[in-house]
């Protein structure tokens, strides 16, 4: 039987340890501090901003959302990101992506003190990672270590294969693999049979944004797998295509009217040697890592080891 990973329990047991060195700060006279930019009203946004505020407050994070309309403009944004960035009670500054098309990302991501980057997309950061210095990484990716180091699972020296070369997911998790010592395989839409490559891996990443994608012809018995895929089935085939028969799922499905799935076909986690499932795998950890980056944020600007 292959392992299940439990990403849940792994991000408990972070934000319980950032909730202890939250608690030590704030006896100095320090509250980190995160503040949520939420552009309009994007259900899946919204969700995700409150989750993450509920977390800070649940850890003793000052938190804050700041919801400017669908309207706004790139200028006006990046004056809210100025004034973020000279709040000295504001250690994190997130904004929710997507944002709105008139609204130029790069020009805004790229406008957020890399000190208080607690996302990691700015290119600083990038950089800081890809030549292993101290950096803010992305929270995606540095979960997925969590993970791995976290569940036992040896790194160094495996051949880890991450299928996706986004730079909020593949790119920083294949870096932070390769500074663990893995050997990494980055492959992508152009890669030639993708198959052999993936059935090569020991720890394969998948980062695609496809349901199901990864079947269980692209694994090699005994892999560690790591989905990261969030897709969200709400027809009948696609339940079925890969959760026929299965009771549970079905009764939430049935309830819900939706269910998510990976982007592994969940018949290849049975080939595994151990997975994350979807949802309680690598999902949570994303939040976690957001709130340890926070932490981390807090105590790099004021010097504390
Ligand atoms: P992107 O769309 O930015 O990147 C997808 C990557 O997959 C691209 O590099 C693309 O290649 C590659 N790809 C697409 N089709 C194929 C194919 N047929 N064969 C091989 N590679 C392919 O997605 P993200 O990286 O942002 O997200 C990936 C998934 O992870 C999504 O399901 C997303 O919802 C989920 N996610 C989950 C998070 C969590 O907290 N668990 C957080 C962030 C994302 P190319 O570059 O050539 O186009």
């Amino acid at each position: 039987m292959p392992r299940i990973l439990d990403g849940v329990a792994i991000a408990a047991a972070i934000k319980q340890e950032v909730a202890e060195e939250v608690k030590l700060l704030i006896a100095q006279g320090i509250r980190p501090g995160l503040a949520a930019v939420l552009v309009g009203n994007v259900a899946a946004s919204e969700i995700y901003v409150r989750n993450k505020v509920t977390s800070c407050a649940g850890l003793g994070i000052f938190s804050e959302q700041i919801a400017p309309p669908a309207s706004v403009t790139t200028e006006e944004m990046l004056a809210l990101v100025a004034q973020l960035n000279a709040r000295e009670e504001i250690d994190g500054i997130l904004i929710q992506l997507p944002l709105p098309a008139q609204v130029d990302t790069k020009a805004l991501l790229d406008a957020v003190s890399p000190a208080k980057d607690v996302d990691g997309f700015h290119p600083i950061n990038a950089g800081r990672l890809q030549a292993n210095r101290p950096a803010l990484a992305p929270c995606t990716p540095a979960g997925i270590i969590e993970i791995l180091k976290r569940s036992g699972i040896p790194i160094s020296g495996q051949h880890a294969v991450v299928v996706g070369r986004s730079d909020i997911v593949g790119k920083p998790a294949a870096m932070l693999l390769l500074h663990q010592n893995a050997t990494v395989t980055i492959c992508h839409s152009k890669t030639r049979d993708l198959g052999a490559i993936t059935r090569q891996a020991d720890i394969l990443v998948a980062a695609i944004g496809r349901p199901g994608f990864i079947t269980p012809e692209m694994v090699k018995p005994g892999a560690t797998i790591i989905d990261v895929g969030i897709n969200r089935l709400t027809d009948r085939a696609g339940f079925d295509r890969f959760f026929a028969g299965n009771a549970k799922r079905e009764a939430s499905f049935l309830k819900r009217g939706s269910t998510l799935v990976g982007d592994v076909d969940p018949k290849a986690f049975e080939l595994a040697g151990a997975y994350t499932p979807v949802p309680g795998g690598v999902g949570p950890l994303t939040i976690a890592m957001l709130m340890a980056n926070t932490l981390r944020a807090a105590k790099m600007r004021r010097g504390i080891q």
